[in-house]
């Protein structure tokens, strides 16, 4: 089975439609949540997402776009975002959010937001990366969250090893290792390359590949702006950070 995974839309429909134009339609595509917030399509990528992805498990942002839950903790510019989000969002599309789960478990892979366990824990050291190994037995985990394109691999012997896949790549999984597969954000990257991101996992192959998609930031940008949404959501896209 080959398997897209996305994350971390944030209602940026440029960028979602030019990935989704990638996958052909035998493609199982997985979603790792944040379809929503930040950007200025949240309807549009919501009603995407369920027309195409099989699977979709809950990110911070959907959560707090549903019940405003963890919105004291997000910074001025990403609430003002999820309150303008929660202005917008069809009746119908709150409802499928609501039903979402915070993880899914295949026999060989887990999906989570952030992490395991700790849902919107962010795995951005080896240090967050060994305890998310520790809390499951999922030996192939795909997070999202951080918006950087990454790995962590975990060998039999102990040994933590870490890559950075911001400008794509592949990664052949070895037997007998474990691994955090991070496939960075369609819709707002903050590895310094602006690409939308996702990643292709052929569980038969064994191999996982990051692909980079560039795609119309500057009407993503110029939406942004007359939603009038914070000026700094927009100005980012151009710099992937
Ligand atoms: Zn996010």
């Amino acid at each position: 089975m080959t398997y897209a995974i996305v994350s971390d839309i944030h209602s940026n429909l440029e960028a979602l439609d030019a990935v989704f134009a990638r996958i052909d339609a035998h493609v199982r595509i997985l979603c790792l949540g944040d379809i929503v917030g930040y950007g200025p399509d949240p309807n549009a990528c919501l009603a995407r997402v369920r027309a195409r992805a099989h699977e979709t498990v809950l990110g911070n942002h959907d959560v707090a776009a549903i019940d405003s839950y963890g919105l004291a903790y997000f910074n001025e510019a990403a609430r003002s975002a999820i309150e303008w989000t929660q202005g917008q969002l069809a009746a119908e599309h709150l409802d499928w959010l609501d039903g979402l789960s915070y993880e899914l478990r295949h026999p060989d892979f887990l999906l989570v937001h952030g992490a395991p366990v700790d849902y919107f824990t962010y795995i951005l050291d080896k240090a967050a990366a060994t305890r998310a190994f520790a809390a499951t037995d999922a030996p192939l985990i795909f997070v999202g969250h951080t918006h950087i394109a990454d790995a962590y691999a975990l060998g039999p012997d102990g040994t933590l090893e870490h890559r950075f896949f911001q400008q794509g790549g592949t990664l052949d999984l070895i037997p007998e290792h474990r691994y955090i597969i991070n496939v960075g954000s369609v819709g707002q990257p903050r590895d310094l390359n602006p690409d939308a991101s996702f990643v292709r996992f052929d569980d038969a192959a064994r191999r996982v590949e990051w692909e980079r998609v560039p795609y119309a930031l500057e009407e993503t940008q110029r939406k942004i702006a007359e939603a009038r949404l914070p000026e700094a959501l927009g100005r980012r896209l151009g710099a992937g950070r």
